[in-house]
């Protein structure tokens, strides 16, 4: 595996690849990887003959006081489980690579943007979009592999690609889950161990919420309501958003279909957590 710095060598190796014939996958991180980046990384060795996966603590897509210092980084031990994982390139750039002094564009998609974490976040997703954006013109993808983790981030990259013509197959992995159902986050890190019982409280709601929709609920509002007394149940959960939305609109919805996506947003402690579901199974 190549580890690679330099946008501009960066491009010169994805031009080579894509002279030669070569179709190339790309995954876009923030690094601190765990066995749910390792998943996206090894679809992309199966659907792709070459795998670039990228490394960038974006800071622009931090808000004033979230995690941005302390957000965890280690080249190391990333690049290590990278080449395991059998990605080919490391695509690792600096801040002040990506954005030299007198940087002064933004790519911004709106209506997606203004709910859920969009809300909760000001700034955020113009923050992804403009990096995504710079990485799909440095690495030149033939298709990128996104977490449904990240289910507003997934629909908000597919709009600007289809929006904007760009040629690159997005494609959504589905969310993975240690043992006992809290979804892989970087940032469960930061969770001490009652702090990460309490977390639970996110992927068992989601179980719960489907468990009522097997059993017949329709109405969105009665199944928020319940998942926020379930959540409010739990030390040191805060809720930030518990919402059931149309899958492709994000727009609220009022009953419960097969485009149906309930998606929740905490705090535990001082760590922000995220969890969603499709509430029927997918066909
Ligand atoms: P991050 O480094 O946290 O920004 O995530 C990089 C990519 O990995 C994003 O597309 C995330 O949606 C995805 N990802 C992170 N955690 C998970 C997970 N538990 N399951 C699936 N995808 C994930």
């Amino acid at each position: 595996m190549e580890i690679i710095h330099s946008p501009g060598q960066m491009t010169a190796w994805a031009n080579r690849a894509r002279q030669s014939g070569k179709t190339i996958a790309m995954v876009p991180t923030m690094g601190a990887f765990h066995e749910g980046h390792l998943a996206l990384m090894r679809m992309g060795r199966s659907r792709a003959d070459l795998t670039v996966t990228s490394i960038f603590v974006n800071p622009i897509q931090f808000g004033p006081g979230e995690d941005f210092d302390k957000y965890p980084r280690d080249l190391k031990r990333d690049g290590g489980m990278a080449a395991t994982a059998g990605v080919d390139v490391l695509f690792a750039p600096s801040p002040a690579e990506m954005y030299p002094t007198g940087f002064q564009t933004t790519v911004s998609v709106t209506g997606l943007t203004d709910t859920l974490c969009g809300r909760s976040r000001p700034g955020h997703f113009d923050g992804v979009t403009t990096v995504v954006a710079k990485l799909f013109n440095i690495v030149k993808p033939n298709l990128a592999i996104f977490g449904r983790k990240d289910f507003q981030q997934l629909a908000v990259i597919s709009k600007m690609v289809r929006d904007l013509n760009w040629d690159v197959e997005i494609v959504g992995h589905p969310i993975v889950r240690e043992a006992d159902g809290l979804a892989m986050s970087s940032r469960n890190a930061y969770l001490s161990e009652a702090e990460r019982q309490s977390a639970l409280a996110l992927s068992k709601s989601m179980q719960q919420a489907r468990q009522r929709v097997q059993a017949g609920e329709t109405s969105a509002g009665q199944l928020i309501e319940e998942t926020k007394k379930f959540l409010q149940g739990h030390p040191g959960v805060a809720i930030d958003y518990v919402s059931i939305v149309d899958r492709l609109t994000l727009l609220d919805q009022t009953d419960i279909n097969r485009d149906s996506v309930l998606l929740v947003a905490a705090r535990v402690g001082t760590t922000r957590l995220i969890d969603n579901t499709v509430l029927f199974d997918e066909q």
